[in-house]
């Protein structure tokens, strides 16, 4: 079952020359699947995990996410689809300074709709998921890198997604703390079916998807 369709999509920046950032790209993404992207500096990752993220739009061709057609969509049924599907851990946590763990897993919950009660719930499940439960009442600045981004990996996954997709997620962690971050996002992935779309220059990625896909010069490389 194929959940993110990508066909001869290109982004162009025009600056008085046009820069391809990605130069027609096709790309079948499966449901379940634990991709990597890797590439070198420049060569559209970022580019392309955005797109994907619906965060941005493609020059020419066409994104198909879970069924929908959204480089064509206006912005309001973009941020709908946004929310609905996709689960966001980029390279820095971007946990919110002043709350605990627990109430920044609790946010999207809420935001979503559920009660207090259930928030709490379900945010301490996903804390303890990632190994959290002793430090649900601490803050970001009381957590080591590796803690606050398992804790944005929780938060990730809160509502669901069907989708989550990753920019460097481990980009600030040293080896060990990456290798147990991948670890975490590997059994997740067995364990809950999502899809996972990770972006990353480290090799430990790469061991530990399910398939690789390297981008040059905003081309797939075979
Ligand atoms: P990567 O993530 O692999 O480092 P990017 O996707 O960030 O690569 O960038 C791909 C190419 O597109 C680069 O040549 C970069 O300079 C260019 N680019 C990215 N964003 C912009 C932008 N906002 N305006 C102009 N050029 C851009
Ligand atoms: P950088 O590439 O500089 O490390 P990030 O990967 O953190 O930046 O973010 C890339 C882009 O995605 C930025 O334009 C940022 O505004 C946007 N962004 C970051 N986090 C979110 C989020 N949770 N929801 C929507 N957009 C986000």
């Amino acid at each position: 079952e194929i959940i993110i369709e990508i066909r001869n999509l290109s982004k162009i920046y025009s600056d008085g020359v046009d820069v391809y950032a990605l130069d027609s790209i096709n790309l079948e993404i499966h449901k379940g699947e634990f991709l990597a992207i890797v590439g070198p500096s420049g060569s559209g990752k970022s580019t392309l995990l955005h797109i994907i993220g619906i965060l941005d739009t493609p020059t020419r061709g066409s994104i198909f996410i879970a069924g929908n057609d959204v480089s064509q969509m206006p912005d309001k049924d973009r941020s709908r689809i946004r929310n609905q599907v996709l689960g966001f851990v980029f390279q820095y946590h971007h946990l919110m300074p002043d709350f605990t763990a627990l109430e920044n897993v609790m946010m999207p919950l809420l935001i979503a709709g559920r009660t207090r009660e259930e928030a709490t719930r379900m945010a301490n499940e996903l804390l303890a998921e990632v190994g959290l439960e002793d430090r649900i009442d601490h803050r970001p600045t009381q957590l080591s890198g590796g803690q606050n981004q398992r804790v944005a990996v929780a938060r990730a996954l809160a509502n669901s997604p069907a989708i989550v997709i990753g920019d460097e997620p481990t980009g600030n962690l040293d080896t060990k703390s990456s290798e147990k971050i991948y670890e975490l996002i590997r059994r997740l992935n067995r364990e809950h079916g999502q899809t996972f779309i990770l972006v990353s220059h480290d090799e430990a990625l790469a061991r530990k998807a399910d398939r690789v896909i390297h981008i040059v010069d905003g081309k797939i490389a075979e």
